[in-house]
């Protein structure tokens, strides 16, 4: 697990055992606020323990940046926590959330999973902004979407620090979301003057960084658009697809632990099935058999 102080009171997590998922932590006087949780229990509760014994304050609010179950399995184990998210996060984690639950559990190699429940964003909101003063900060929610239709991010006002959730990461992924929209708040992010993106998978971008990545960013999803639709005018769109290539489209396989060419492969399947919906070799299965992550 690494560690970093971002800023006064602000802190990062991210896992080595998968994709590089990020949480982090802000620390008020009396008590401190989670946002999401990592995908496995151990790593939710190295956090924890940092926050009994180094920060010494109750964890009073867990926000959770979208439903997907690297972010929000951890939730239970912040009892006394009220929990909060987007209003389609709750339903999500109810209906989605628990069925992947469940198909997680019937893997008898590996039930890391066999003490997780679902806990749901008790407070929720849809639009506008939400906002948290913890200590002298202020924590602005803010509906985000692209990544996922629940999508929210979470801006420290004072230090212009944004939690992200996945809206923004080194790889653009939208299988269980939208290009376009994912392009509006890549754009909507670049323009908010922030001092560091925390962004839900991989590295925090520092100020000097941002301009860059979200260049390479709206390159990578441009790119594979321009794919998608050349592979979409194919008799079989996905050997076609078999040839573009991460790098081709300006991303690094090595991204994500190594999840990158997964990612991409599911990026351009389903712009394929959006775009050629009607051609018969291509399959209209839904998202079920693409990494959700
Ligand atoms: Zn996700």
């Amino acid at each position: 697990m690494l560690r970093e102080r971002v800023s006064e009171n602000v802190y990062w997590f991210q896992s080595e055992i998968y994709a590089q998922v990020t949480a982090g932590v802000v620390a008020g006087p009396q008590w401190a606020v989670v946002i999401d949780t990592l995908a496995l229990p151990e790593e939710t509760l190295i956090i924890r323990e940092f926050i009994e014994t180094e920060l010494r304050v109750p964890v009073r609010y867990v926000i959770n940046t979208h439903y997907h179950a690297d972010h929000c399995w951890g939730n239970h184990l912040f009892p006394g926590a009220m929990v909060v998210g987007h209003s389609l996060c709750r339903k999500e984690m109810l209906t989605r959330g628990s069925k992947a639950l469940e198909a997680a559990r019937q893997n008898k190699q590996n039930n890391v999973y066999r003490n997780v429940k679902i806990a749901p964003p008790q407070l929720t909101f849809d639009q506008g902004t939400l906002t948290l003063k913890v200590g002298k900060k202020n924590l602005i929610l803010m509906p985000m979407g692209g990544h996922s239709r629940d999508g929210i991010a979470i801006l420290v006002e004072e230090d212009r620090v944004l939690f992200a959730g996945d809206s923004f990461m080194p790889l653009p992924y939208i299988v269980d979301g939208d290009l376009e929209e994912t392009v509006s708040s890549i754009k909507r992010v670049s323009k908010m003057g922030l001092e560091n993106i925390i962004q839900g998978h991989g590295d925090i971008i520092l100020r000097g960084e941002i301009d860059s990545a979200v260049k390479e960013n709206l390159a990578y999803l441009a790119a594979i658009k321009k794919a998608a639709r050349l592979a979409a005018r194919r008799r079989n769109p996905f050997e076609f697809l078999d040839e573009v290539s991460v790098e081709s489209c300006g991303k690094s396989r090595v991204y994500l632990g190594g999840l990158a060419e997964d990612l991409h492969r599911g990026n351009l399947k389903i712009l394929v099935r959006q775009m050629a919906a009607d051609n018969p070799r291509v399959s209209k299965k839904t998202t079920d058999e693409l990494p959700i992550i």
